[in-house]
């Protein structure tokens, strides 16, 4: 079968590997149908992705369609539609011991630290694999569930209820999938970027005030709304090294903020800044058993997935592809690469 392998830092290449086959009775083999590109392949395509090992299978988005399924798996069947969740932790240590297994103290990802799903067949737990209904969730979307994952898991950091008010710092698309979860949760949504037309997107997809920060003052924005409260929950979808800051000061008294980023360098913020409001910040980080509720959510209509794609691929064009992210990234919010 072929598969899109990274055998170095800008050494992107289509190979030819031997299939998977099912190694326990609880597992499942997969075809894959769809994968969808995520800033964090190009981090390993680019090689500023301190976690990946060369040479990697990557993709860490993608689902296809049963083809084998183990001895003793139950949950699905063969010719079920399934999306991949690509956590895989060790199921021992002291977060997977306490339900937080997608910090496992041990963690393995699909496309990362084990073979990823850009590939023509894919092995997984059946407790991994989750059935979506073709009608409602089709197969060259399927790989969407995983970026919803994400949104879905910051507002259950973030503890959203009904009637919040939560400003998303950025309108990517992580952005785009928390707004949408945390609209389906009844919040108000208050969105930011720098770029109009992802606002105009944010705004299509539900977004309940829109704001360009690049010609408009923030934090006054967000004290004409909250009579210079501040507000409740911030989430920075960013993740600048000055977004960090920005978040701890944009959150009200007793906020809630919300930290998505991963980078190693560091952003300077004082300690009065969290303490003053006894602010709680909240790491967030891939996705806690959340496919069944995503799924579940999407088929019911709360999502937008067709909305998250802006581009299809053949998965041979990959190279296009990336070409196409690095070189207008404002054009681009989910790159779909088909491996029918
Ligand atoms: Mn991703
Ligand atoms: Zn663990």
């Amino acid at each position: 079968m072929k598969a899109i392998r990274v055998d170095k830092p800008m050494a992107l290449e289509i190979v030819e590997i031997d299939k998977p086959a099912i190694a326990t009775p609880y597992e499942v083999l997969v075809k894959v149908t769809s994968g969808s590109i995520c800033g964090s392949d190009l981090g390993i395509y680019k090689g500023t992705n301190s976690l990946a090992t060369y040479p990697a299978i990557i993709g860490h988005e993608y689902g296809g369609v049963v083809e084998a399924v183990g001895d003793l798996v139950k949950s699905v069947k063969i010719g079920d539609l399934v999306a991949v969740d690509p956590v895989r932790p060790c199921g021992h240590c002291y977060p997977c011991t306490h339900n937080r297994e997608n910090v496992c103290s041990n963690l393995e990802v699909c496309g990362v630290h084990l073979p990823g799903g850009f590939s023509e067949y894919v092995t997984a737990p059946a407790a991994r694999v989750h059935t979506v209904d073709p009608a409602k969730i089709p197969a060259d979307l399927v790989c969407l569930v995983e970026p919803f994952s994400i949104g879905v898991q910051v507002n259950h950091r973030a503890r959203i209820e009904k009637g919040d008010l939560v400003l998303v710092m950025g309108c990517g698309p992580a952005g785009l999938c928390i707004l949408q979860d945390a609209k389906a949760r009844g919040a108000r949504v208050m969105m930011t970027d720098i770029l109009d037309a992802r606002l105009e997107e944010a705004k299509r997809l539900g977004a309940d005030i829109v704001l360009n920060v690049k010609n408009n003052d923030l934090r006054a924005a967000v004290d004409n709304l909250t009579n210079g409260e501040g507000m409740p929950v911030v989430i920075d979808a960013v993740c600048s090294l000055t977004s960090f800051p920005q978040a701890l000061d944009l959150a009200c008294p007793a906020g809630r903020v919300l930290i998505l980023g991963l980078s190693a360098t560091p952003s300077e913020v004082a300690s009065v800044a969290i303490t003053k409001k006894e602010l709680d910040v909240i790491g967030t980080r891939l996705n806690n058993r959340r496919f069944p509720e995503v799924i579940a959510t999407m088929e019911q209509g709360y999502y937008q997935p067709e909305r998250l794609r802006t581009h299809t691929f053949h998965f041979t064009e990959v190279a296009q592809a990336f070409d196409l992210i690095l070189n207008h990234p404002e054009e681009v919010r989910k790159v779909v690469l088909s491996f029918a």
